[in-house]
């Protein structure tokens, strides 16, 4: 077990302000593997007076050579890749191929993107007789969760330091080591002390003490709705701009013209992946009900596949859930799927393996929309089938919830999904199993958020307007 006792602050790591710890635990075998330091308001007051006063040298520096600094940055994620992955399957419980492909693989694209964004955005632009410039909002504090627990993190650094903005990350509690590594490549990369600070901590005290802070000028937040609320709040209350990344409850649309077999099997896979814990997920699949049974046949046996196993192992396909906590919640919404009449096709409550935060890669069938496991985001490998129908049918369940963050649809052809998507009331859409674009927007519709991350959008995000008149 390691026990860490530093936070990175103004180009160093300093001791924490308090001696409180957080355990850090391996959800594959329960086991604690490192402690880090919780931070305080005394901790996140050092980081934001480092982060303010790095500000004006920061935002001064050309953009060129802003993006030769993310270029090191990204060089030093690829360069340390292969421990990236092996972070996060320790603290997170992902299993390896999938850290690397996904977790430790997209956060060097989209650094990547935001060094080409930073050389190549105009940062002004003419409007009749005015120029515009647009200019680094300021500080930002970020708070982050432990799902994607890299790509979330430079999702916000990345954009932000494009931009001339400075940054404080608050990280989630149960994935602080992907953090501190991350941590640690700034520091390779050679970034000016200040500009970008880590304190680890829990979110009421640190996560707090950081969205009430009067020198954070934006903050940026991705996890629950719940937490994501109070955050918006606390930002409005000191008319302080505020983005939210929150949950989702994502259709999984199939037309009857599609390809049903891969629309099923991709769809599976989209929600099995990350053990179901993916904001973005396609956690209701929506069937004609000429096709239903086929389809709860079809996503059966997909879902078998996902045998849950140690995600050290090459072969495993299903990690555990990232806490004891998750895995009761999820098993919570197991419990009410089949108390409020839902069909078990396979997996279900009862734990796969004896050690380990395990949850079984479940399908439920005879799933209808005003059900809780419907309507509300379960985080968990689970699916849910639901039948439709005709057409507007399908485009009311699928518009029917709070949430409007991702989704997908499927045809015999790319013009018939299109127009269905377009009647989609959310904020990303794939046709036919689109691949992922670390340039597309991604953010909410509804309940699911303010704001977008990634490409030209997420960079605009960090920028407030100053218009010139000649
Ligand atoms: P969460 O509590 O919203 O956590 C997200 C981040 O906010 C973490 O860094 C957390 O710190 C921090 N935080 C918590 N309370 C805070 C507060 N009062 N003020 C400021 N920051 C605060 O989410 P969670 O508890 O990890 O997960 C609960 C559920 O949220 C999941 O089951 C899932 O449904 C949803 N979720 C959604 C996403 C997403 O990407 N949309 C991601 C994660 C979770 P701590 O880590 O210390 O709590
Ligand atoms: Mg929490």
């Amino acid at each position: 077990m390691q026990a860490y006792d530093g936070m990175y602050i103004d180009g160093q790591w300093r001791p924490a302000a308090g001696a409180d710890t957080i355990p850090v635990v391996d959800p594959a075998d329960e086991q604690i593997i490192a402690t880090v330091p919780a931070g305080t308001a005394q901790d996140v007051d050092a980081a934001v007076r480092a982060a303010r006063a790095a500000f004006p040298g920061w935002a001064a520096t050309p953009p060129a050579e802003r993006a030769g600094y993310l270029r090191a940055l990204r060089d030093a994620m690829a360069a340390r890749k292969e421990e990236i992955a092996e972070t996060v399957t320790a603290e997170l419980g992902a299993p390896i191929g999938f850290s690397r492909l996904v977790h430790a693989a997209a956060p060097i694209l989209v650094a990547g993107s935001y060094a080409d964004l930073a050389a190549s955005y105009p940062f002004e632009e003419k409007a009749g007789n005015s120029t515009v410039l647009l200019e680094p909002v300021g500080v930002v504090g970020a708070i982050t969760p432990w799902n994607y627990p890299l790509h979330q993190i430079v999702a916000k650094v990345a954009p932000a330091l494009a931009a001339g903005c400075t940054i404080v990350v608050k990280p989630a509690e149960h994935t602080p080591l992907t953090a501190r590594l991350f941590a640690e490549l700034v520091h390779e990369a050679g970034l000016p002390a200040g500009v970008f600070n880590l304190v680890t901590g829990l979110g009421p005290v640190a996560g707090q003490a950081l969205a009430e802070h009067e020198g954070v000028d934006l903050v940026s937040f991705t996890g629950s709705t719940a937490v994501g609320r109070r955050i918006g709040a606390t930002a409005g209350g000191a008319v302080k701009r505020v983005a939210l990344e929150l949950g989702g409850k994502s259709a999984n649309v199939i037309l009857p013209s599609a390809d049903l077999a891969r629309a099923v099997r991709v769809g599976v896979a989209n929600v099995m992946s990350n053990s179901g814990q993916t904001c973005s997920a396609w956690t209701r699949m929506l069937v004609h009900t000429d096709q239903y049974d086929e389809a709860v046949e079809l996503a059966a046996t997909a879902a078998r596949k996902y045998v849950a196993g140690d995600p050290r192992e090459e072969t495993s396909r299903l990690g555990p859930v990232v806490s004891a906590g998750q895995r009761d919640r999820v098993r919570g919404y197991l419990e009410q799927g089949v108390a409020q009449g839902a069909k078990v096709v396979t997996g279900g409550p009862e734990a796969p393996l004896a050690t380990g935060y395990y949850v079984a890669p479940t399908v439920f069938a005879e799933v209808t929309p005003e059900m809780t496991i419907a309507q509300e985001e379960i985080f968990g490998p689970v699916l849910a089938l639901l039948r439709y129908e005709d057409e507007e049918d399908a485009l009311r369940i699928a518009n029917g919830t709070v949430y409007g963050l991702a989704g997908a649809v499927w045809a015999g052809d790319e013009a018939e999904a299109v127009a269905f998507a377009r009647r989609m009331d959310t904020g990303q859409v794939d046709i036919n199993g689109g691949r992922f674009n670390p340039l597309a927007p991604f953010g909410g519709y509804k309940q699911s958020g303010v704001g977008r991350e990634l490409g030209v959008h997420g960079l605009t995000e960090y920028l407030q307007t100053k218009s010139l008149q000649f």
